[in-house]
């Protein structure tokens, strides 16, 4: 077992619940008294005003914020500061419309720092680390936020971002890195390159790696953890809620603490959007509660959770923990009316141990109309013979599915240089 490690705030992160409630029911009103400053919100949020706020029930009663509107408020629609004050952009962008755009003041800046300087503490980051940072730096958001809580903790920083696989080894190598943060498939691409170029990782002082940006499986993990040796913690944000930093699992790892003073959560029905009881699988909707430039009143995150504990961690942490990430709502995949996850064959294909970790899932219509399925994966030889009967056994009885099974060799599927493409669905007007 693992010390359990350092707390960055531990006042606040280790606050008793009813006085974690009454600063959030406090900052709700804050935070919609700011929203109601932009005439074009406040036209969104209704009649409500902060007095009419007397618990947490009552902010169910406020309508949903979506995907939709933030795209349709680009760029600066639903800013809530004064654009002198605005010091940063940073934003995502979709397959379709117009780009998510998050605006920064310096104390949302400075709040991205905290929020991050806790996530790394919390995965056992302590000075004299070395931090290599792996995602992009430019609009994405995944880049900066980990500088910034990085430099914030005075830890030492190899602002390297994304790519440059060869160079990633080297450095970590020269400079003794010792927590590696990135996209959560990118150790993957690490292993790959280490392998092809007979870099030996025995060599590398790697303890700790901060993960997110993409779903990623228990079993992903684990092969992270037993290639580069270290221990994988799994952190979530996105650029409405300012970027990564919205929570992170902690060294009990029985959930993701999501931190309260900053963040509301609820989680709802995805269809109906009524409240889901703690437990229950349902969609996570944000509330910013100390954000200035984009405050979210209900953001839909369509990301899928579940609420695991409100009550207080192996850690000390009281802050409630989120289950990690199980899916999308929009990457739901529907094949012949079965509905299941992409992470869920992930992990399926993980537990046969000749199999590669890349795959993809293609889906096609037939002239005729009926749907056809078809699981592409990699593997190493001698797969053929017992892993292939395996996984179609596995996959029909775990998730009653019969994809037709392409096993290509190792580094036969595309290597996207982002967040990987786990489904092609070309179904459409078919
Ligand atoms: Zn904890």
């Amino acid at each position: 077992m693992s010390a359990i490690p350092g707390i960055f705030q531990p006042e606040v992160e280790s606050r008793p619940r009813e006085r974690l409630v009454a600063l959030q029911l406090e900052r709700l009103r804050a935070t919609l008294a700011h929203a109601r400053s932009n005439a074009d919100y406040r036209r969104r949020l209704g009649p409500a005003e902060p007095g009419d706020l007397r618990s947490l029930d009552d902010w169910s009663r406020l309508p949903f914020l979506t995907k939709d509107e933030l795209r349709d408020a680009y760029p600066f629609g639903l800013t809530c500061a004064p654009r002198e004050s605005i010091v940063r952009v940073q934003m995502s962008s979709g397959t379709t419309g117009n780009p998510i755009l998050n605006a920064y003041t310096r104390e949302d800046i400075t709040q991205w720092s905290e929020v991050m300087a806790r996530c790394y503490t919390a995965a056992g980051a302590r000075a004299g680390d070395v931090v290599q940072i792996t995602p992009s730096f430019g609009l994405f958001t995944g880049g900066f936020g980990f500088h910034y809580g990085a430099e914030h903790l005075g830890l030492t920083t190899i602002p390297i971002g994304a790519g440059r696989t060869g160079l990633q080894l080297k450095l970590m190598e020269d400079l003794g890195t010792t927590v590696l943060v990135g996209i959560a498939t990118y150790p993957l691409r690490i292993l790959e390159v280490a392998g092809e170029e007979g870099f030996d990782l025995g060599r590398l002082r790697l303890r700790v790696a901060i993960l997110g940006a993409e779903m990623w499986s228990d079993d992903l993990r684990r092969r992270i953890e037993e290639g580069l040796r270290l221990t994988a913690y799994d952190i979530i944000g996105m650029t409405e809620t300012g970027g990564p930093g919205l929570g992170i699992e902690c060294a009990a790892r029985a959930g993701i603490h999501v931190w309260e003073d900053h963040y509301y959560c609820e989680v709802v029905d995805p269809a109906g959007g009524a409240p889901r009881p703690d437990g229950e699988e349902g969609e996570l909707v944000v509330s910013t509660l100390t954000r200035h430039a984009l405050p979210l009143i209900r953001y839909r995150t369509h990301d899928l959770t579940r609420v695991v504990s409100r009550g207080r961690c192996d850690c000390g942490r009281t802050h409630l923990r989120l289950d990690r990430l199980r899916g999308r709502t929009d990457d739901m995949v529907i094949f012949r009316g079965v509905n299941f996850y992409p992470r869920q064959i992930e992990s399926l294909i993980l537990r046969q141990r000749k199999a590669g970790h890349e795959y993809q899932i293609a889906l096609d219509r037939r002239p005729g109309g009926s749907d056809r399925m078809t699981l592409l994966i990699e593997a190493g030889p001698g797969f053929a013979q017992d892993g292939l009967a395996q996984l179609r056994r596995d996959l029909k009885e775990t998730l009653n599915l019969s994809p037709e099974v392409t096993v290509l060799e190792e580094g036969e599927l595309p290597r996207p240089a982002g967040k990987a493409v786990r489904v092609v669905d070309r179904r459409q007007g078919g």
